[in-house]
C-alpha cells in the first residue's frame, strides 16, 4: 500500500470528491435562496472544466449535457448526484447505489439509526 501522504490517485481523489460533493448536497437548504442556486451551479459547472481527472471530467461533462444539476432543492440535488455517481459506478462496474433520500441521508447525513456512527 502507498504511504497516506502521497499524492491523491484518481481512487483517493473520487472518494474525498464524492464525499464533499454528497456531503453539501445532504445539507443543502430543502429551499434554496437564488444564492445557493447559482453557487451551486457554478460549483458543479466547474467540474467539468478544473476536475484533475480529464477522462473522469469529460464524462461528466458529457452527462451533465443531457442530464443538467437539478439544484431546486435538497432532495433533488442529492438525487440528481447520486444518478452521475451511479453512471461512474455502472461504467466501473461497482454496483449501483439506491437514490433515495432515505438512503442517502443515512449514508451521507444521519447515520444508521442503530446509532453506530454516534
Ligand atoms: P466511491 O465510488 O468513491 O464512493 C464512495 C462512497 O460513496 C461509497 O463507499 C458509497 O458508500 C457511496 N456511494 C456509492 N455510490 C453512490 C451514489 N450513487 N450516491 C451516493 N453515494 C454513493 N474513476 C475512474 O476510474 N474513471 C472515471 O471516469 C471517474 N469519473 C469520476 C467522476 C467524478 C465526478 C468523480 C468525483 C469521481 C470519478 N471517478 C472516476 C472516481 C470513482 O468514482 C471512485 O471515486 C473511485 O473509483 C473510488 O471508488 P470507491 O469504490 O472507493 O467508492
Amino acid at each position: 500500500t502507498r504511504p497516506a501522504n502521497c499524492p491523491p490517485d484518481v481512487e483517493q481523489l473520487g472518494r474525498a470528491t464524492w464525499t464533499f460533493l454528497h456531503t453539501t448536497a445532504a445539507y443543502y437548504p430543502e429551499k434554496p435562496t437564488m444564492q445557493h442556486r447559482v453557487n451551486m451551479l457554478s460549483l458543479l459547472r466547474a467540474l467539468p472544466v478544473l476536475y484533475p481527472c480529464s477522462n473522469c471530467a469529460q464524462h461528466l461533462g458529457e452527462n451533465m449535457k443531457t442530464h443538467p444539476p437539478d439544484v431546486s432543492g435538497r432532495a433533488a440535488l442529492s438525487k440528481w448526484l447520486c444518478e452521475q455517481h451511479n453512471e461512474v459506478n455502472e461504467r466501473l462496474g461497482k454496483d449501483k447505489f439506491e437514490c433515495t433520500v432515505e438512503k442517502l441521508d443515512e449514508r451521507w447525513k444521519d447515520g444508521p439509526s442503530d446509532g453506530s456512527c454516534d
